[in-house]
């Protein structure tokens, strides 16, 4: 059995319901469907999930949405006609739609993630009715009758162990079953969404809950690529990962898969393998426990912007019995979590989320970092970006850091900070968010364009195994 899930761009209009209603009757093994609320038809367009954002907000503020309600049901009229469904589905969504509105609006959390769920929920019931229609013996599946129960933490739920033993049973039933993605039911009974692009999850947590044997991730791209198309000019496509290198590379940004989605199918030992709805006999890539090596210790490297940095020096910092932990309770103390922490033996620095921290946050916490602590001297930095650069392949390879710090250096990227994880599946450059891209370019020539290089380092590699 194979789970397969189809993302927002592959389910956004008529045209491409059809390609996936095509491509799970191509194989009688897809029997459980997970979808995401329609996507984006086209750049300028925008996804049925922010629609109904907007909708939950605006209803918020004003307790009237007329013209966001028309939108989100505009885009289910186009899909059902473009389908050959009756107006009749339009009108059981509509009045879904007007049902949640009604919910309670006092605790918005929750409101808004009711709204929000609606996006793949309608959307699973419109592509069970198309399946119906040519035939096929298929069913919308509820996430709360199959037992989806997840934790009470709105836009950011986390499954609760008993799901996997409720939809365990899933396996048995008839037929194909199109699951909703992105939400599932807290123990007390009310809807509750993953973090954005949370139907990845839903299909890892399906995946793993009925033992799949491969769980098919289907979105735009033919596959992961070794970097972002956007910043480098045809970048190699990848055809095998492991677990932790995607889980390095969707950490900093490559977003083909969600971070979160790989821990379920991870611990099931369920292979994954992302594919293109738009062109599926393309192979894609997999992601599996174990790959041989090609040569290459690099297999990707990923940037993401939006970091800030707290630097911190105190002469005699490594003797100070517990000087981390306090440093790390002034952040506690602000629901802040931190991203890494590099340091040496008279500093620390901590990378953080920028969008988590405003001017007066900052201001607290220097304050309290210096007088609290004592330390020499505090920086404070904005504006950072961190590229990653993974590969399981490093591990057994000298002077990776050397030929990234020195591609770098010729690029004329000034390293604000390294920091190679425990795992050795990856090494982190901290750089200024403007040399991001610059940065990005220079290490993807090193490591896949630079023959030279890569010779050297195979020679190196051999002569100190
Ligand atoms: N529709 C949701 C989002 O846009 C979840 C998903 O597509 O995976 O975030």
């Amino acid at each position: 059995m194979k789970v397969a899930k189809f993302g927002g761009t592959s389910l956004a209009s008529a045209a491409q319901i059809k390609k996936v209603c095509d491509i799970v009757l191509a194989d009688t093994e897809r029997r459980l469907i997970v979808v995401s609320a329609p996507g984006k038809r086209d750049k300028n367009d925008t996804k049925v999930t922010d629609l109904l954002i907007a909708l939950a907000e605006r209803y918020l503020a004003e307790g009237e949405a007329e013209a966001e309600l028309a939108a989100v049901v505009a885009r289910y009229r186009d899909i059902a006609c473009g389908l050959g469904l009756s107006e009749e589905i339009v009108h059981v969504i509509e009045a879904d739609l007007r049902g949640r509105l009604e919910l309670d609006r006092s605790k918005p959390e929750m409101f808004m993630d009711a709204l929000k769920a609606s996006g793949e929920d309608n959307n699973a019931k419109v592509v069970a009715r198309y399946l119906q229609s040519q035939g096929v013996q298929a069913s919308y599946v509820n996430p709360k009758d199959a037992g989806l129960f997840v934790s009470d933490e709105h836009g950011n739920a986390q499954v609760l162990p008993e799901s996997y033993e409720n939809l365990k049973t899933l396996r048995e039933q008839e037929g194909i079953l199109i699951f909703p993605g992105f939400f599932g039911f807290s123990p007390s009974g009310e809807i509750v969404t993953f973090s954005r692009g949370g139907s990845d999850i839903t299909g890892s947590i399906l995946a793993a809950a009925v033992k799949a044997d491969l769980y098919e991730n289907f979105t735009d791209v033919d596959s992961v690529f070794s970097a972002n198309p956007n910043i480098v000019d045809n970048p190699q496509p990848i055809q095998e990962l492991t677990y932790r290198e995607m889980r390095e590379l969707s950490y900093a940004g490559f977003s083909v898969f969600h971070d979160e989605a790989l821990i379920p199918a991870f611990r099931a030992g369920i292979p994954v393998c992302i594919k293109n709805t738009n062109n599926p006999s393309a192979p894609g890539t997999m992601i599996v426990f174990e790959r041989e090596g090609n040569g290459n210790p690099v297999v990707g490297i990923a940037s993401a912007n939006g970091f800030c940095s707290i630097y911190v020096s105190k002469y005699l910092m490594n003797r100070e019995i517990g000087f981390g932990r306090r440093l790390l309770h002034i952040l506690e103390d602000e629901h802040l979590s931190y991203e890494h922490i590099p340091s040496g033996i008279d500093d620390i620095s901590v990378i953080l989320k920028d969008d988590k921290i405003d001017a007066e946050m900052e201001r607290r916490i220097t304050e309290r970092i210096r007088t609290e602590l004592a330390v020499d001297d505090i920086v404070f930095e904005r504006d950072m970006s961190m590229i990653m650069i993974v590969g399981e392949g490093m591990r057994h390879n000298v002077g990776t850091t050397a030929r990234a710090a020195g591609a770098l250096a010729r690029a004329h990227v000034n390293i604000e900070m390294i920091n190679q994880g425990s795992s050795e599946v990856s090494m982190m450059f901290g750089v200024k968010a403007v040399d991001e891209e610059k940065a990005v370019r220079a290490i993807y020539e090193e490591f896949f364009e630079r023959k030279e290089g890569r010779e050297e380092a195979a020679k190196e590699a051999v002569s100190y195994r």
